[in-house]
């Protein structure tokens, strides 16, 4: 008989999964079943579209045509229940769908505070196209808004605004942007480009407060007292895992849903990929949190392969992040270490735990203007990288992160104060390709 393939979610993780599955399986029933109107379509490209760069159509990497080719049936509804006794999933409307394969792959929300005000029309957060599209129907020139949150989110926010003529006050909970992924150097120069912009920035402020009249947003009152008039409140804190349908099935989770190495829960025939799955980390020895796209797709295809018989281990790679910070494009690599930020609820978008950790390596570092390059070096290969600016060497250095190549023959000048970083890093780069090619 047919396998029936369950997929709970239509995100970058449940594509990918429906593709492996396809791939091993030409005749198993594949079934996706999502709560997301619009389906599936590139949320990292949201910033996009908020500043107008991106049309909503560009947003959709996948045609009909796609879909009728993986042979797919899709469903739009909420699922309710998970049944792992009966293989049966419960939706809202008390329809049961069996499994015999089932993939929980439904992502993350933003986190919300607890605020007076916060359900006043006018507050406004970033998880998906019909947040954008509110957004985007609020901004109006001459219009004022606050932003919340210190990573990658708030900031997409606070761009799409200025982008759209907003006056925008940008509050910030410690004394810098991003504190526990960028260094000081790096907070600072996206600092100065905002403020450039025109952002007003407000450091150790938080919100006490959201204040309204008549229903809307008319302003918010910080902690120590301060009141902003405002139309629009957008808060970006951090994500939380959608492990409710886990959690309530008796699933083992943690801040998500705990999986093995071949993303397999502590269910028989329940796999678990993308921003809800919490993966053992071989470089600190933890189960971590990975809320990136590319994470996302790698899970889902491992998860895929295995509900269709392949067993295949995940091996979390170095994670990778090519973002653009106050118009700069930044990409961050392995672990680039300043430790954890009370300013995140949980972990932001865009975001991997393992850049938090403070590993036992010794930093190097050069900035021209806003050409910047960090690199992490530990005793024998580097650790992570961040570079702003000009990003000629962002993938030479993932590469030799994620190959831990040994630089014991650079490692002493990349550390003397004077280094030119970069040509040094070139340099070695080259000749570790040529070594490469000839073995
Ligand atoms: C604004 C924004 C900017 C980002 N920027 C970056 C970036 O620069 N770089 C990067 O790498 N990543 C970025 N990310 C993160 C990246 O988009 C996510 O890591 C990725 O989309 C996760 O994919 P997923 O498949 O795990 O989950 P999602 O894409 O969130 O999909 C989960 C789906 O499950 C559905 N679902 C959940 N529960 C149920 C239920 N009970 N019943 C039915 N359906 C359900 C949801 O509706 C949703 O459609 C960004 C995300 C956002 C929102």
């Amino acid at each position: 008989m047919a396998q029936r393939y369950l997929i709970v979610g239509t995100g970058a993780a449940a594509i990918a999964a429906a593709e492996a599955i396809r791939s091993y399986d030409p005749s198993g029933d594949l079934l996706l079943v999502g709560e997301e109107p619009h389906g599936y379509y590139s949320r990292p490209g949201l910033a996009y579209y908020l500043t107008g760069e991106l049309p909503e159509r560009l947003l959709f990497p996948f045609t009909e045509h796609d879909f009728d080719r993986l042979r797919v049936r899709r469903l739009h509804a909420r699922v309710a229940a998970l049944q792992p006794q009966t293989h049966e999933v419960v939706l809202d409307d008390d329809r049961r769908l069996p499994y015999d394969r089932l993939l929980l792959a439904t992502g993350s929300l933003a986190a919300g505070p607890s605020l007076p005000g916060v359900e006043l029309e006018g507050v406004v957060k970033l998880d998906d196209l019909d947040d954008a599209r509110r957004i985007l129907q609020r901004c109006r020139r001459g219009r004022t808004a606050v932003v919340v949150g210190g990573g990658i989110t708030a900031l997409e926010i606070v761009e799409g605004l200025r982008a759209r003529n907003v006056r925008t006050h940008y509050l910030l909970r410690g004394e810098r942007y991003w504190g526990n992924v960028l260094d000081e150097t790096e907070s600072r120069i996206v600092e100065h480009r905002l403020q450039e912009e025109g952002i007003q920035l407000h450091y150790h402020t938080e919100l006490a407060e959201i204040l309204g009249r008549r229903g809307r947003v008319a302003g918010v009152l910080t902690q120590d007292g301060r009141r902003i008039d405002c139309e629009l409140v957008a808060i970006a804190i951090g994500v939380r895992p959608r492990t409710e349908l886990a959690e309530s099935a008796g699933l083992a989770t943690e801040r998500g849903i705990q999986v093995d190495e071949y993303l397999h829960t502590s269910v028989r025939g329940v796999f678990a990929a993308g921003d809800v799955a919490q993966v053992f980390d071989p470089f600190s020895g933890k189960a971590v949190l990975d809320t990136l796209w590319g994470v996302a797709v790698a899970q889902g295809r491992i998860a895929g392969q295995n509900m269709a018989g392949q067993a295949t281990p995940y091996h979390k790679s170095v994670p990778f992040n090519v973002t653009r910070l106050a118009g700069l494009t930044t990409t961050i690599i392995g672990t680039v270490g300043r430790g954890r930020d009370a300013d995140l609820v949980g972990i932001a978008r865009g975001d991997s735990e393992t850049w938090r950790r403070l590993p036992d390596a010794l930093v190097a570092q050069n900035a021209f203007d806003v050409n910047r390059l960090r690199i992490l070096a530990g005793q024998h290969s580097l650790l992570g990288a961040l570079v702003m600016g000009d990003q000629t060497l962002s993938l030479p250095l993932y590469r030799l992160v994620a190959h831990q190549a040994d630089i014991t023959p650079i490692r002493e000048h990349l550390l003397q104060p004077s280094a030119h970083l970069g040509d040094l890093i070139a340099g070695f780069w080259a000749d570790w390709r040529e070594r490469h090619a000839a073995s």
